[in-house]
């Protein structure tokens, strides 16, 4: 029976939990004192019963999509060499528990002969979560999971070797609606549309009211007029003729017009991504924040997406030079301003962006979840 202290500690089974947990685990449920690293991507977990449980963290291929022949080979390899449980982590890792360092070291090398690293933790990437895109996705810019290849090749010393100041979380999105998150990440590549898009004058009536009630109908009330956070689609009106215009210098290519109605049209050559940086989920440090937009745009070139590694890695190389041990990159960006880590990073030239659009607009979901678009960003548009 539970001692009242364990309930109001809420060290209490869940109910019907202990069918998935192996009975070690099961058996120090809320009973873990301490743990130790033994080289990225293995942990010991020490219990006061005195038992320990090795976890050993694999990274997954982009997207974390496996093969159910290749989910089984890693099920073997947690019954022969671990537990018999594996855990699904939230960066896309794939964690196999045992119960010895020697089995934990054999589990490292049988995943790794089978083309999967081992890392994590501490100081070192984390992982790369990458939403599905083209995999199943209709609303894709760019290739996310391509993107995650590119970078997770660049990136591999970072997880299996560490040397980072702290934690780094990467994410790629596909567009801009980064329904699968990364808006609270170190480091997001976002799928950007580097330019406006074009309105479809013959199919733009679908998404509005009919003529005779848009001649009567006030502008603030026109959904699409209401949708787009800068103010940049607005009627005009031309006698009795009213249209839907789009003013490009307004627009953010944020595309939210577009995935509400599909008589916007973009120009493929137009495709890239926009970095964004500082986020972070965890409270510590500085507390959490939402990542905010670096740079713009970059061009989004397959397969290798040179451009796009090469700014990731250099702003990894300008944290990792500059930061102070344990900093997050967001904490780091905090402690030596904005100002300061562009100059770091040599990005100069994207200086006037930072000056000409305020910096709470450069936050995705901030931008993009308000309701009235606020004065002081149209004003600065
Ligand atoms: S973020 Fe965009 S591209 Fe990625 S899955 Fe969501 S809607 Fe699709
Ligand atoms: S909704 Fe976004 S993409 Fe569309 S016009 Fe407005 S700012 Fe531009």
């Amino acid at each position: 029976m539970t001692s009242p202290k364990a309930a109001r500690l809420q060290k209490v089974f869940p109910v019907e939990l202990e069918k998935f947990l192996p009975e070690k685990v099961l058996k120090n449920y809320g009973k873990w004192v301490d743990r130790k690293y033994h080289g990225y991507g293995i942990i010991e977990h020490i219990s006061e019963t005195g038992d320990r449980v090795f976890t050993v963290k694999v990274s997954m291929p982009p997207n974390a999509r496996i093969s159910a022949d290749t989910l089984e080979k890693f099920a073997d390899v947690a019954d022969k060499l671990g537990i018999g449980a594996v855990r699904v982590t939230m960066a896309g890792n794939l964690e196999i528990l045992t119960d010895s360092l020697d089995k934990a070291l054999k589990i490292k090398e049988e995943v790794e002969k089978m083309g999967f690293p081992v890392g994590g933790w501490g100081g070192a990437l984390w992982g790369i979560n990458s939403c599905t895109a083209y995999l199943t996705c209709t609303t894709a810019v760019v290739d996310s999971p391509s993107i995650t290849k590119a970078l997770g090749d660049a990136l591999a010393p970072y997880f299996s070797e560490g040397g980072l100041p702290a934690k780094l979380r990467v994410f790629v999105s596909g567009c801009p609606a980064l329904c699968a998150g990364g808006t609270a990440i170190d480091i997001a590549i976002v799928g950007q549309w580097g330019a406006p898009p074009r309105i479809r004058e013959d199919v733009i009536g679908m998404c509005l009211p009919p003529p005779k009630a848009l001649a009567k109908v006030k502008e603030a009330q026109i959904f699409l007029v209401q949708v787009c956070p800068t103010g940049a689609l607005s009627l005009r009106r031309e006698g009795d003729k009213v249209k839907l215009t789009l003013i490009g210098e307004k627009c953010i290519n944020c595309a939210r017009c577009k995935e509400n109605c599909d008589a916007f049209d973009y120009d493929p050559e137009d495709v890239g991504v926009a970095i964004l940086v500082g986020g972070k989920m965890s409270n510590t440090g500085g507390g959490a924040r939402l990542a905010r937009v670096l740079i713009p745009w970059l061009p989004a070139n397959p397969p290798r997406y040179e451009e796009i590694v090469a700014v990731v890695k250099h702003i990894v190389e300008v944290w990792k030079q500059h930061a102070n041990p344990g900093e997050r990159l967001a904490d780091f960006i905090d402690r030596v301003g904005w100002a300061k880590f562009i100059e770091l990073a040599g990005l100069q030239d994207i200086f006037n962006y930072y000056q000409q659009v305020p910096e709470f607009a450069r936050t995705f979901l901030h931008y993009r979840g308000m309701g009235e678009v606020p004065k002081r960003l149209r004003d600065a548009l």
